[in-house]
């Protein structure tokens, strides 16, 4: 039973507890020494062994395991005030209580030595549990609940809720994203009306703002599968997004009731909403799929039918090369992009306009594909059919992800 205390230990103890220590700060100092007790019980039977004495006041840690109960408290009190499925206890060791322990090492050897952290985040954690039911969880916990140990005081970090669907995008008028006004930089001026942003909503707020009242959370970040300009449309089986709901209090979301509740704006709609993964952000943000669009062509100039089948005809599988469009110039580096016109078909012809159906590869500039953007994209719509031509609307009727 007692013969975990070898020579090594006996001598870092004793050399330990002349500094005067509890229980469990002598106990640590031999934590790897003997299994199937605590340090305090570690301690306890070291001082009765070996004839040592214990102190208190602890010189080295203040007696501060006559407090983990309230810690304990504290954190059950913090961590039940959110939804989660399961915690983690972490704590933060008045620093000059660790430099004494160091300084400790330095004289018995640290080999065997646990750190006062590591006791306080398992001792902590075994009272709280009790208190909580809820799992413990090492890896990705939802809820980790730090005590600061000098005014057991806790800070709560809430992981937050990722849910992941599909948008369309019903207005001309949004932007996909919260856009900050550029004049004040989000702050507000008169040129914003002081909102401090250049429109009024976007698809963001509107899923943003019922899903975050949904989780009860503090702040939405937006992550699409690539994105329209404002006056496109996202129509079709909608773009994939994930939104991210950072500090929520509740987790269990009613998908269905959340996505009824966004259907009711005008702006915005969103389909398949499912709870995601936070590794589900980067790949949304990697993925390049084709998209089809539907773009409205107005041509100056009288349009044949025969002509305008002919070039779109030509167009299929046809690389074009795209210098940066002017209007992104101040916001992308100014280079030649080589993209593919997959498929192209003409609808509706009518005498100085028509409709064109496109899939393009990712990251294509439809609107200057068309036009030709002064030369800047090369070959065009316009320079093939030798009349110049302008996308009067452009709507996105499908993100080929699938
Ligand atoms: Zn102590
Ligand atoms: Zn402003």
């Amino acid at each position: 039973m007692n013969d975990w205390i070898d020579h090594t230990v006996e001598e870092a103890a004793a050399t330990a507890a002349e500094r005067g220590l509890c229980a469990h700060c002598l106990g640590r100092t031999a934590a790897k020494a003997g299994s199937g007790m605590s340090n305090e019980e570690r301690g306890l039977e070291l001082a009765d062994r070996l004839g040592l004495e214990l102190a208190s006041p602890c010189s080295l840690c203040g007696d501060v395991f006559r407090h983990v109960q309230r810690f304990a408290n504290a954190v059950a009190e913090a961590v039940l005030s959110v939804e989660s499925g399961n915690f983690l206890v972490g704590c933060r060791v008045d620093p000059d209580i660790v430099e004494r322990e160091r300084d400790l090492w330095k004289e018995t050897g640290d080999s065997l030595a646990e750190p006062i952290k590591s006791e306080l985040n398992r001792e902590i954690g075994k009272a709280a549990l009790p208190l909580i039911d809820r799992a413990v969880e090492f890896k990705s916990p939802e809820v980790v609940a730090v005590v600061d140990t000098r005014f057991a005081s806790v800070e709560l970090d809430v992981a937050p809720v990722f849910i992941a669907g599909r948008y369309l995008k019903l207005s001309r008028e949004i932007p996909q994203t919260v856009w900050p006004c550029r004049a004040c930089r989000g702050k507000g001026c008169d040129r914003c009306g002081r909102t401090g942003k250049m429109y009024p909503s976007s698809v963001q707020e509107e899923i943003g703002g019922p899903a975050l009242a949904a989780v009860d959370g503090k702040e939405h970040f937006f992550h699409g599968m690539g994105r329209e300009d404002v006056d496109a449309l996202m129509l079709g089986d909608g773009r994939p997004f994930v939104i991210e709901l950072r500090q929520p209090r509740r987790r269990d979301v009613d998908l269905d009731a959340l996505e009824m509740e966004i259907n009711r704006s005008e702006l915005a709609q969103v389909r398949e909403l499912r709870i995601a993964e936070r590794s589900e952000v980067a790949e949304i943000k990697a993925a390049t799929p084709s998209k089809t669009y539907r773009a409205k062509v107005l041509v100056e100039g009288k349009v044949n039918k025969e002509r305008v089948n002919e070039v779109a005809k030509s167009f299929t599988k046809l690389h074009i090369d795209q210098r940066t469009p002017s209007r992104v110039s101040h916001r992308r580096a100014d280079m030649v992009r080589r993209r593919e016109i997959a498929s192209m078909e003409v609808e509706d012809v009518e005498e100085d306009a028509f409709v064109l159906l496109l899939e393009t590869e990712s990251g294509t500039y439809v609107k200057e594909f068309v036009s030709g953007d002064g030369g800047r994209t090369t070959p065009s719509l316009s320079e093939a059919l030798g009349l110049p031509c302008t996308v009067e609307t452009l709507d996105v009727i499908a993100i080929n992800d699938r």
